[in-house]
């Protein structure tokens, strides 16, 4: 007898579950996505123990026909493509036929529901991939589906599983992300008596965004709009269109990791290399390398044009014009934070509320708190999570023998992630005390001296454009300018200010081909490293459009005979070798746009006035005019905040005047 045997079908089942399902969350992802095409408008989810022991999601979609609902549990059975050619252009969230199968062989599932053209219901009832029983039964129209102790016959698997918080937090991201995505249907999600999130139907993103994240993290998002752009097709005459909508956030959100970033793709939640790449090349020059924005993007195009059947549990895909996609979605992008210019804020005195200081108030996560500072944590994503590595696959009886399978990579860091707290209404602070009230404080009359700014004498600037009316006052220590403007007080870091005039001062001669250039008394000859050569080698055309006219001369050596005018000759040295570096450090796949944009920035940093250097008025108004100028006025090349803004609204709150 041959050794090789098929597998039965529940072997079958739990192995396409090995990636189907990895943890609650995706049990969550694969039921809500159902929901979804099943045209629901109305999602409910119940979870107990972070979904281990319970994931329970109502919708009010289509529902199934009786036959439908014990077929749903076979493998490879979908109602959403029938032959090959639709898997070409997928519209639904599902297409594979996997999900209920793989579910049902790893839990206790109960299904109900009833088709709108059906009198009565169904109910199937199905353990460990088991049917236990089928039965009929009154239920109203749509579909409910109980996931009751998962994994509780895979015990390799259950070990896999993180704490209960991390799980829930994981699903809570999940089913945030979605109700982003679906801004005119209602989602709820309950944690035992807990409500995590519950949202009604908006008209547009923005509502739901402030719904979800509150008012504060919505002043601090830039609405990209709607861009679009066309791609021709196959067809002469016709073309694809591509659209990209959401939000982004300023250069002064500089997250240490992808988690913020929410990438949806025809309204599929995905990870991809591709449009992360674009977004973060959207904000070179505007924040630190390594570091990264919060976005929430939606691209939509012809289904066509993007292959979703990449991986099984569709969280990943392929576009078909990689590289166009990559362009829109950096310039548009750029040109949205350009034209928006967003303020940095300085840090708002905190109002003596009672309510600050209170546990819970002020820590990372959901809620009303906006960003903070630096870094702060928003509920962290699994879908973009670091893409490099993923967890090492399980082992136990049943998954020693797979290949390394592409477990998901939602396992990363997720301990690392803040405990979960969606309290999606009004903060629950208590009312701020009077200070009347206090014993033995008694408040006197004010004298009409105390009152605000007459009306109209200030004005609430929401971007930049406001930097070319400022008045310069002075500076402090020699290295922050000082300046009063009509929206409030503002504190100018002299040198990165600078750098960004030079900075796009040289990016636009480099455009022109008319770098100003000043002839080297001596030429300079440089050795090089041998790594420096090959450097030099494919960079030297992008050195002599930015202005160094340089010549191989010998073995490992270059001469520099002109640099840029605006760096003094005894900088030349360091700048071509800081380049040089740069590019063989960093810049060894980059394009010729970022090493022309990288030798800009090297220009511009050195050739910038210093810190700790006395500025008089002239020069400072000269710094503030040509800053208002910029395109980009916010951060400097690498990054760092040029400006921060007391605003008349914080100054005159901090004074007791409003
Ligand atoms: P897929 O979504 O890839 O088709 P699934 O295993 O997730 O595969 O679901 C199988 C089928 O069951 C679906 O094609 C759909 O017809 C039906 N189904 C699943 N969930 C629902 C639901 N919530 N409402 C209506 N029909 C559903
Ligand atoms: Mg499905």
């Amino acid at each position: 007898m041959g050794r090789i045997r098929i597998l039965s079908d529940t072997v079958a089942n739990q192995i396409a579950a090995g990636e189907v399902v990895e943890r609650p969350a995706s049990v969550v992802k694969e039921l809500l996505e159902n929901s979804l095409d099943a045209g629901a408008t109305d999602v409910r989810l119940d979870v107990e123990s972070g979904g281990r022991r319970l994931i329970r999601i109502a919708d009010n979609g289509c529902g199934m026909l009786r036959d439908d609902a014990l077929l749903a549990f076979e493998r490879h059975a979908t109602s959403k493509l029938s032959n090959v050619k639709d898997l070409l252009a997928i519209a639904t969230l599902g297409f594979r036929g996997e999900a209920l199968p793989s579910i049902a062989s790893v839990s206790r599932l109960v299904l109900e529901t009833r088709a709108e053209d059906e009198t009565t219901g169904t109910r199937v009832e199905i353990a460990g991939g088991k049917l236990l029983k089928v039965e009929e039964m009154a239920l109203p129209r749509g579909t409910t589906i109980t996931v009751r102790d998962l994994f509780f016959n895979v015990p390799a698997r259950k070990k896999f599983l993180r704490t209960e918080p991390t799980e829930l937090a994981h699903i809570a991201a999940l089913v945030t992300h979605y109700s982003l995505a679906h801004p005119d249907k209602t989602f709820q999600l309950r944690h035992g008596a807990n409500e995590l999130l519950s949202v009604t139907p908006v008209g547009e993103i923005r509502e739901r965004v402030f719904q979800v994240f509150g008012s504060q993290v919505l002043s601090e998002l830039v609405d990209l709009g709607t861009h679009e752009r066309e791609f021709p097709s196959d067809e002469p005459g016709t073309m694809h269109q591509y659209r990209l909508r959401g939000f982004v956030s300023g250069p002064q959100i500089q997250k240490l990791n992808r988690n913020s970033i929410y990438l949806f793709v025809n309204g599929r939640l995905i990870r991809d290399r591709l449009l992360l790449h674009g977004l973060t090349a959207g904000y070179a020059q505007l924040i630190p390398p390594g570091t990264y924005p919060f976005a929430l993007l939606f691209l939509d195009c012809d289904p066509g044009e993007v292959d979703v059947n990449v991986h099984p549990s569709k969280t990943e895909v392929r576009f078909r014009q990689g590289s166009f996609v990559h362009d829109f979605v950096r310039d548009s992008v750029r040109r949205t934070l350009t034209q928006a210019r967003p303020i940095t804020a300085a840090p708002a005195p905190l109002p003596m509320s009672p309510g600050f200081g209170q546990p819970g108030f002020g820590q990372p996560g959901f809620g009303q708190q906006g960003f903070g500072q630096l870094g702060a944590q928003l509920p962290y994503s699994e879908f973009s999570l670091k893409m490099e590595s993923g967890p090492p696959p399980p082992t136990g009886e049943l998954f020693t023998n797979l290949p390394e399978v592409a477990l998901p990579n939602w396992q990363l860091r997720p301990e690392a992630g803040p405990a979960p707290r969606f309290d999606f209404g009004e903060p629950q602070l208590p009312p701020p005390t009077p200070p009347a009230t206090h014993p033995g404080f008694v408040r006197g009359p004010v004298p009409d001296t105390h009152g605000g700014l007459p009306a109209g004498s200030y004005v609430e600037a929401v971007n930049l454009e406001t930097l070319k009316d400022l008045r310069p006052l002075g500076q402090l220590h020699d290295s922050f300018i000082i300046a009063a403007g009509r929206d409030g007080l503002w504190i100018i870091d002299q040198h990165v200010a600078h750098e960004r005039i030079l900075f796009e001062q040289v990016l636009r001669q480099q455009a022109a081909g008319q770098v100003e250039r000043q002839q080297l008394l001596v030429p300079l000859v440089l050795e090089l490293t041998a790594g420096q050569e090959i450097e030099y080698e494919r960079i030297a055309a992008e050195l002599d459009r930015s202005g160094f006219d340089t010549a191989p001369v010998g073995k490992r050596a270059i001469a520099v005979q002109s640099a840029p005018a605006d760096i003094g000759a005894a900088q030349v040295e360091r700048v071509v070798l800081e380049i040089l570096e740069t590019a063989e450090r960093e810049m060894r796949r980059a394009s010729l746009e970022e090493i022309r944009r990288n030798v800009a920035a090297s220009i511009g940093c050195r050739a910038a006035i210093k810190i700790n250097m006395p500025l008089d008025i002239t020069k400072m108004e000269w710094l503030l005019k040509k800053l208002g100028e910029c395109e980009y006025p916010m951060s400097c090349p690498h990054g760092r905040p040029i400006a921060l803004r007391y605003s008349m609204r914080e100054i005159l709150k901090s004074f007791h005047r409003i």
